[in-house]
């Protein structure tokens, strides 16, 4: 029998800064009936951003550092749409984002092709083997050629292709999409050349057209539901989220070939959506969502059981149970509050700082989900206050990003001055103006002499050996774990060679 997770589809978007990520959203909310008006998903977005003075780093960039859980419906399946930051210089909360949902849409714009940033997340997910769902975006517009854009993403990704619909020309010649598997057409309609719904059943299409569709249909290898879940081969839609093209097709695709929630890694073991047991783990802490309230949220992606309002769930971190009383779902109109949920949806858990990220949640505290680590900064700076009064502030603060991912922090063994790690630059930017904004502390961040840091493991006494060597370049992180301050890359491999007794590693799971 059917268990009520088969219903759900968790899925985020990845692609480019402007491939139509956002328009898309609003589209996919629209066909879902979770908001009526399109241009909603953005002047919500901006009077929430507008709360927090920080986030002027994303209107003045146009980008979206925060990521969101957006929840609809249709036709009896639940689609929950996880928004991953699609900056330049994505942070651990893109990686930690992917690691929480089941499928992904790859959204590219058919004038471009892949670019960077559509690559590195497509990386991600394959580490993961999460099943990717192609969207050529902007095919209203003037595009490359369908075949030179199928064989980039074949090549590129080293993905299989099966195109699913087709483009009856681009651009100005632009007449509509052709749905294979039925051989109908939508058509654009009206002065802006919208889809309003009107479709032609099986028409003749233009020779060169008709041609064209052919070979696109016997030259690419027809789809395959297991190689697609594998994550070999990705189905392509080509449309135009502006226009309205081919969002249905995505959402019948979604629902249709998407896997409902998979069973998830802790340890050896692999939890299974079907385990009595409510579980389910932290990918995601929001803090000061509003600065007159020091609340933070806590992004929990279900992995089993019934979740019931009220219940009470053991943290990891804790090891005593917490009753959530208030849990909040994220349905794009509102928050609202929950009753229940099941494996895959996320639960937003309001709470004081209790909830960290790459925590578990469970009942009976008997597992522990992995594989979601920090990953060791490529950027490492020197914090250094103005007022030097203001330590106790700039600690908390420290300490709260921290848990929240936004940096990582390294208290040195040697000298009073902390250091602060990130992955991609504009998270630097982000720490100085919520510094600023939200704990009133005004810091500057300075050249650190180090390059790279490496968390070290070992036996207490070859530890101890290292430390007494060391200690200059030697801090522990927020959690008190030993980590290794290296001036180069080479300085990681050098004293590799040197101490084989101790493991130095680049993530670190908790
Ligand atoms: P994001 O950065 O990926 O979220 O991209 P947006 O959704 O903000 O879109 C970037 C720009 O491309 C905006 O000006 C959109 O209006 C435009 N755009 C998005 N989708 C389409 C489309 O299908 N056709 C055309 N012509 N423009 C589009």
């Amino acid at each position: 029998m059917s268990s009520p997770h088969n219903s759900r589809r968790t899925f985020a978007i990845i692609s480019h800064p402007d491939a139509g990520k956002t328009t898309l959203t609003e589209k996919l909310l629209l066909q879902g009936g979770a908001i009526h008006l399109a241009g909603e998903v953005k002047a919500r977005g901006q009077a929430r951003r507008a709360r927090s003075d920080w986030m002027k780093i994303e209107q003045q960039r146009g980008i979206s550092v925060t990521s969101s859980v957006m929840t609809f419906e249709r036709d009896g399946i639940t689609f929950n749409l996880l928004d991953t930051p699609g900056h330049e210089d994505f942070s651990e909360d893109t990686y930690r984002t992917l690691t929480a949902v089941d499928s992904a849409i790859m959204v590219i714009d058919a004038a471009k092709g892949i670019e960077p940033q559509t690559r590195k997340l497509f990386e991600v997910c394959r580490l993961r083997s999460v099943p990717i769902i192609t969207f050529v975006n902007k095919v209203d517009r003037e595009g490359r050629p369908v075949f030179e854009l199928l064989d980039e993403i074949a090549e590129m990704l080293a993905l299989d292709v099966s195109p699913q619909t087709f483009p009856v020309g681009m651009g100005g010649q632009f007449e509509g999409i052709l749905d294979f598997a039925t051989g109908n057409v939508a058509r654009p309609e009206g002065p802006s050349k919208e889809f309003l719904g009107t479709i032609d059943e099986k028409p003749v299409l233009p020779e060169q057209w008709a041609e064209e569709a052919e070979l696109a249909q016997i030259g690419y290898p027809a789809f395959d539901l297991e190689a697609y879940r594998n994550g070999d081969l990705t189905p392509v839609y080509f449309g135009s989220a502006l226009k309205n093209f081919g969002v249905v097709d995505l959402i019948d695709a979604i629902a249709r070939y998407a896997p409902p929630p998979r069973p998830q890694p802790a340890g050896e073991e692999q939890i299974s959506p079907d385990r009595d047991e409510v579980t389910g783990f932290i990918f995601k802490v929001q803090a000061n969502m509003d600065p007159n309230h020091r609340d933070r949220i806590a992004f929990m992606r279900q992995v089993s059981g019934t979740f019931k309002r009220g219940m009470k769930l053991i943290p990891s971190g804790l090891g005593k149970p917490i009753a959530i009383h208030s849990p909040i779902l994220f349905f794009a109109q509102d928050r609202e509050i929950a009753d229940t949920a099941e494996a895959g949806d996320i639960i937003g858990i309001p709470n004081h700082g209790t909830l960290r990220v790459g925590d578990t949640l469970s009942e009976k505290n008997d597992i522990r989900f992995t594989g979601l680590p920090n990953f060791a900064p490529e950027i490492l700076r020197r914090v250094q206050l103005v007022d030097p009064t203001k330590t106790k502030q700039l600690r908390k603060a420290l300490d709260d990003l921290s848990e929240e991912g936004v940096i990582q922090v390294f208290y040195p063994e040697i000298g009073a001055q902390w250091i602060v790690g990130v992955v991609g630059q504009l998270q630097l930017e982000v720490l100085i103006s919520r510094l600023s904004a939200e704990y009133k502390v005004e810091a500057m961040l300075e050249a650190s002499p180090f390059a790279t840091a490496r968390w070290i493991k070992g036996s207490d006494a070859a530890l101890k050996t290292f430390e007494e060597f060391n200690r200059p370049n030697l801090a522990k992180d927020r959690d008190g774990d030993l980590v290794f301050m290296a001036r180069s890359p080479w300085d990681v491999n050098y004293q590799q060679e040197k101490n084989p007794d101790l493991v130095f590693s680049a993530t670190k799971e908790r």
